[in-house]
């Protein structure tokens, strides 16, 4: 067990993934500079939520799950204090107070309270059996209906929503999934990819209604259905709402720190209190809220180089790409694909073969991609959106991926005229894959699109 003479006091509030992350890069870099305490409000070790949708599905065990188990917290020194939320912080006194009474002082103080699923304030929205997907006592609330069987409605296509769905389909439920666009996870996809996921879900026996918008959750002292505003009512057991997340700021706003969407921090996740830290979906960062892990782990690097004095440039803003984690469902999504500021779209599309590809260009740079059925690519479609990298001398291959565009010249490489894509090379393109339309590269390049949803303006995981 490390053993720490540091007077100095981290407490930190929120023992979930970025809480735990930032304890976690602070002892990488500083392993003695800090007594630290973590206050959880859930009364388990840190796990990985992430994986809380294949749990549901039964792919994954709780213990499978643990990130930190009781074993980590005691070698490396840190105090948890599971199942007690913290309901009070006072930074003229620097104390934070505890529900069971329980108060610490605190040289440092570290918020990182997460989000809190949003529930939609209709008739029954309390009754039991109406429950969310955040963490581990929802799991088991679902699996707890899911094992008396009947019908489950899903409130919300996003990835949250499918993920919920998914797993109560294979726990037997019969399973309606109610979304008020009218595209499936919109805030991801575009109007094709939604469209075919949809009928993919359709086929594997869920029912999914888009347009529609819950007028009341019906029920005499426990669920018994949904109805919706255009009077169609639909009976279940169960209702999950995954409707969205908001920054769990409560704690924050009632301590007097500056607040916005989120708690306001600057590049190191320094709050307006000097000595108060945020990071997580809690926080804003230059107008930002976010709801995926990546960001996160960005942020606790540069949270833990400024509190230990390592160098670093702190935090800057992330660029967002999301997989749907639903078995033999390839959904990958990133960046910007409105169609805003003039970008133009180069589509591969393949009805027969289920597959739908879509890469945003704007000034010969990748701005956002779409890929539905083969994501294979995704990898390499986000890194060479974040590097930013010149496409000019692949952006006739570029749809048909890494493996056929590594036969052109490199990115930054000097221009060496356009190549034609090797229309028989059956191994390296995929020529099973009618691109649609087809031009003269093989490939079509949109003008401009509508207006539609983006990743990149609304990163979360919901
Ligand atoms: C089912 C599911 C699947 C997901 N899948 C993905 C994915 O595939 N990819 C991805 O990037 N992201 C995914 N996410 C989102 C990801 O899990 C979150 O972005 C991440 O967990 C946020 O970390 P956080 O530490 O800010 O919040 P959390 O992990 O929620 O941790 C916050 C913790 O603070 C605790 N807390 C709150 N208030 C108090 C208090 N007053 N006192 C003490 N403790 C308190 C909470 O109980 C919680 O344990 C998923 C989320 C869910 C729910």
């Amino acid at each position: 067990m490390t053993q720490r003479n540091s007077s100095e006091h981290l407490v930190v509030i929120g023992n979930g993934m970025a809480g735990c992350r930032a304890v976690e890069e602070i002892l990488a870099r500083d392993p003695a500079r800090f007594r630290i305490t973590i206050f959880g409000a859930e009364p388990r070790v840190n796990y990985n939520r992430i994986m809380l949708s294949p749990l549901l599905a039964g792919e994954k065990t709780f213990d499978d799950i643990v990130i930190n188990d009781a074993a980590w917290y005691a070698n490396n020194g840190v105090t948890l204090v599971a199942g007690d939320a913290v309901v009070a912080i006072d930074p003229a006194t620097k104390m934070v107070t505890a529900a069971s009474g329980v108060t610490v002082r605190y040289d440092k103080l570290l918020i990182s309270t997460g989000s809190t699923p949003f529930i939609i304030p209709v008739p029954g929205a309390d009754l039991p059996g109406v429950v969310t997907f955040r963490d581990m006592d929802d799991v088991d609330a679902m699996l707890k209906a899911a094992g008396k069987g009947g019908n489950a409605v899903v409130i919300g296509g996003g990835l949250l929503g499918l993920e919920a769905a998914h797993g109560l389909s294979l726990r037997g439920m019969k399973v309606t999934v109610i979304h008020l666009m009218p595209t499936l996870m919109e805030r991801q996809l575009d109007e094709t990819a939604g469209h075919l996921l949809k009928s993919a879900l359709e086929a594997r026996g869920q029912t999914i209604v888009t347009g529609a918008d819950t007028a009341g959750i019906l029920g005499d002292g426990k669920v018994e259905g949904v109805r919706l505003k255009d009077g169609r009512e639909i009976s279940a057991s169960l209702v999950v709402m995954a409707v969205g997340i908001r920054p769990n700021t409560g704690l924050a706003r009632a301590a007097g720190l500056s607040v916005g969407r989120g708690i306001h921090v600057n590049d190191h996740m320094v709050t307006s209190d000097p000595d108060i830290l945020a990071v997580g979906e809690c926080v804003e960062h230059d107008g930002q809220v976010y709801g995926l892990v990546a960001p996160l782990w960005e942020m606790c690097r540069a949270l833990a180089d400024g509190l230990t004095g390592a160098p670093g440039g702190g935090y800057h803003g992330s660029t967002m790409s999301t997989r749907l984690k639903v078995a033999g469902l390839d959904v990958f999504s990133a960046g910007d694909f409105s169609g805003n500021d003039g970008a133009e779209d180069i589509i591969l599309r393949d009805e027969a073969g289920g597959v739908y590809k879509r890469v945003s260009v704007k000034d010969d740079r990748i701005v956002g991609a779409v890929l539905y059925g083969d994501t294979q690519d995704g990898g390499w479609y986000f890194d060479l959106l974040q590097k930013q990298q010149n496409i000019s001398q692949i952006r006739d291959s570029l749809i048909f991926g890494n493996a056929f565009s590594a036969d052109q010249p490199a990115p930054d490489a000097p221009a060496r005229g356009r190549a034609e894509p090797d229309v028989n090379d059956a191994g390296r393109r995929p020529a099973a894959r009618d691109a649609e339309p087809f031009t003269r590269a093989g490939l079509a390049n949109v003008g401009p699109a509508d207006a539609r949803a983006s990743a990149a303006t609304r990163p979360a995981y919901a």
